[in-house]
């Protein structure tokens, strides 16, 4: 399967880039918010209501799409209610169509990326948290130019709904229309941007018009393991699915692999997590990057397969996607299946994840390296003699 660009669109050089906010959008209130937004600029506040049906209901995003509003209203409520948030820089798509990967310039210049996954059964859309990440881990292409700044909770919650209108103009065959299911694992550490993620959260799961109506149980946060942010996210009122980036069961790997790990240690991070699964109800996933020779051994497996027996874990194998110039690489096949043999024979349910998206640079933050280093270059080739 080849990549395909679809849509090169602006190519203009990033100016400066001095990290900032963005400014407000509907997807960073509530409906109450909204409504007092909208009558503070002497609007009525069923105007409120009225575009996040629009937003949220239609996944109409211009607002001169929302012809039933009067042009002089509409003008104002863009202004205030639906900034742009996200300039498509490129889009690509592979798998016969059915990963689509997008990657947005932010209002500051900051890069972040999202994927959009079709399958028979269920759409998923994987979306940023932060532009960049500050936990370093060192086989992620995100993880090795650091944290730029986080995202708002509307630039967050504008990814999963652009891509819904993707999803539902048709763009994925033989999938459903509608999206189901988000996944955070783009770019940035979920839970270092606990706040705005938890309102992006609630944005996501609350019925139209407030929000896309979508499952809790749909929504995936995945993390490096911040445990106190493990244990708030258990006493929210959210029964979302945890995922546990360990990647190693021993911590002299895991110090090395998942840095955080240096602060809090393999056995406390999967105390946050059965707390969690205790507290929900929800199995817990656990994210192992099989990395040739570095974390695939038997003694491994086996040593993770005790951790984690009878416990509501599931293991999701993750074939490592190297990231250019890494000096690492996917576990063998062979290896792998043994890996997986050993978690099984333990009682530790297991899969390993299909590789979506992996010819369009798939794999966490790959596309927005790969855009940084070329306006690197076209900027170095502009340089005068
Ligand atoms: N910061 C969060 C979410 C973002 S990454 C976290 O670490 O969980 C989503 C998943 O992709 C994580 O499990 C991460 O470890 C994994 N990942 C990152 N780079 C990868 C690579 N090159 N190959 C395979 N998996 C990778």
């Amino acid at each position: 399967m080849t990549s395909l660009p679809l849509i090169p669109v602006t190519s203009d050089a990033p100016a400066a880039r001095r990290a900032s906010m963005p400014p407000q959008h509907l997807a960073d209130l509530d409906l109450a918010g909204r409504q007092a937004l909208v009558t503070g600029l002497g609007e009525p506040a069923f105007r409120a209501k009225q575009v996040s049906t629009h937003y949220f209901g239609r996944l109409v995003r211009d607002p001169q799409a929302m012809t039933d509003l009067p042009a002089a209203t509409r003008d104002r409520l863009a202004d205030q209610l639906l900034p742009r948030l996200l300039t498509p820089v490129r889009e690509l798509a592979c798998d016969d169509g059915a990963t689509r990967k997008a990657l947005w310039r932010l209002h500051d210049g900051a890069l972040v990326e999202s994927v959009l996954m079709g399958y028979p059964d269920r759409v998923t859309v994987c979306i940023s948290s932060q532009a960049g990440c500050g936990m370093a881990c060192p086989f992620c292409a995100t993880g090795q130019a650091g944290l730029t700044r986080n995202l708002s909770t509307a630039e967050i919650v504008d990814q999963a709904v652009y891509l819904a209108g993707v999803a539902a103009s048709g763009a994925v065959a033989g999938s459903p229309p509608r999206l189901s299911h988000v996944v955070f694992m783009g770019m940035g550490e979920p839970l270092a941007n606990y706040n705005r993620v938890i309102a992006a959260i609630r944005r996501l799961v609350s019925s139209a018009p407030e929000g896309l109506g979508l499952s809790q149980r749909h929504i995936t946060v995945s993390t490096v393991g911040l445990v106190p942010a493990i244990h708030r996210l258990a006493s929210e009122d959210l029964s979302v699915t945890l995922a546990l980036s360990l990647h190693a069961p021993d911590d002299d790997l895991r110090d090395e692999l998942v840095p955080v790990n240096q602060r809090w240690k393999v056995a406390e991070v999967l105390d946050a997590a059965w707390d969690y699964a205790a507290r929900t109800g929800r199995r817990v996933s656990i994210e192992y990057a099989m990395i040739k020779d570095v974390n695939d051994q038997p003694w491994r497996a086996d040593l993770l397969g005790r951790l984690l027996a009878g416990k509501l874990a599931h293991v999701n194998l993750i074939p490592l996607n190297p990231t250019p110039g890494s000096r690492w690489d996917a576990s063998p096949k062979p290896v792998e299946r043994e890996f997986v043999r050993r978690l099984r024979d333990a009682g530790v349910s297991t899969t390993v994840r299909d590789t979506r998206g992996r010819e369009i640079d798939g794999a966490c933050g790959q596309l927005a390296a790969a855009e940084d280093n070329d306006t690197n270059t076209d900027r170095a080739g502009e340089a005068p003699a």
